[in-house]
This record gives C-alpha cells, sequence and structure tokens, in this order.
C-alpha cells in the first residue's frame, strides 16, 4: 500500500523533453513527439467537469503521459498537498491540502450512507478533477529523493496527528 516512488525507466532529456514513456506501448510510435510541458492550463481547463483550487498555481503536465512536472509537483507538496501512493512504484497522486483528514472521516463512516451523506456536505474538501499524477520516470534521480523525503516528512506528521501529538 506504501509504496516509494521509484525511477522505473531512466529518463531522457530535460527541458525540450521526449516523454520516457513512450517506449512502454506502441503508442509512442504512433504518433511520434517532440513531446513538451503544457501549460496547466490545458490540462484543468479542458473540460466542463475539470476542478483546479483556485488558491494553487497549476502545474505543467507531459503533452504525452500527462504525468506533472515534478518540479512543480514539489512546489505544491512544499505548499501542503498530499501525496497518496498508488499500487505502482512509479506512480503518485497529488491531492489538496485536507485530502488525508477527509479520508479518515469517509473511512469512519463506512456501512453508513447518511453519515456519508454528511461527510461530504460538511467537508469543503475537493480534489483535482483530473488528478495530478506524479511518474517516476519524468524524475532525476535527486527528485526521486526529494520527493521519498516529503513523502516521509508527511507519513510522520501524520502519525503524529493520530497520537494528538501535533493537534
Ligand atoms: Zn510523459
Amino acid at each position: 500500500m506504501f509504496y516509494r516512488l521509484k525511477k522505473w525507466i531512466s529518463s531522457i532529456g530535460s527541458e525540450k523533453i521526449r516523454c520516457p514513456r513512450r517506449d512502454e506501448g506502441p503508442a509512442g510510435l504512433m504518433f511520434p513527439g517532440p513531446d513538451h510541458w503544457r501549460p496547466g492550463k490545458t490540462h484543468w481547463e479542458s473540460r466542463k467537469s475539470d476542478y483546479w483550487p483556485a488558491d494553487y498555481l497549476k502545474p505543467r503536465t507531459c503533452s504525452f503521459c500527462g504525468g506533472v512536472n515534478i518540479s512543480d509537483a514539489i512546489h505544491l507538496i512544499k505548499k501542503g498537498w498530499e501525496i497518496e501512493p498508488s499500487t505502482k512504484d512509479y506512480k503518485w497522486y497529488l491531492n489538496p491540502p485536507g485530502y488525508y483528514e477527509h479520508c479518515i472521516k469517509l473511512r469512519s463512516a463506512i456501512g453508513n450512507q447518511e453519515r456519508t451523506n454528511q461527510v461530504f456536505k460538511e467537508s469543503k474538501y475537493k480534489s483535482a478533477i483530473p488528478p495530478v499524477k506524479i511518474y517516476g520516470m519524468h524524475a532525476s534521480a535527486e527528485q526521486i529523493k526529494e520527493l521519498n523525503r516529503l513523502y516521509d516528512k508527511q507519513k510522520v506528521i501524520r502519525l503524529h496527528n493520530q497520537k494528538g501529538v501535533l493537534n
């Protein structure tokens, strides 16, 4: 459940990018590059259902895989965005501040529809749509190290909060 982010395939290039995920399947050959970092506007304002919390700058995303620019991701994490591991050790989600607390409340309401509705009604929390995805393939070795360090820090803070130490 708590997978640490790993660099899965070695990354190529820097600002003018060639998405490292191109080599994973036939799509990379069907849609030749070049790839680039799209402004967040492209990703979070293209559909009616899209949502982005107004207090934060939208991160750039890879034009091929949709993964977020790692420097922008680190910036958001330092502003309080919360890391959510996935079942893949090269992929994480990034959620606006308050996500973990919201999940705890929802978990306590499992099996009770009335209470679940109440949690959603009272909560000010709202996830970004589409979700912010971090792919380890886009990160340098140093960025992987930094992301794992920030993730460990968040885990420690959560643990302390559960024990009431930092409340
Ligand atoms: Zn990519």
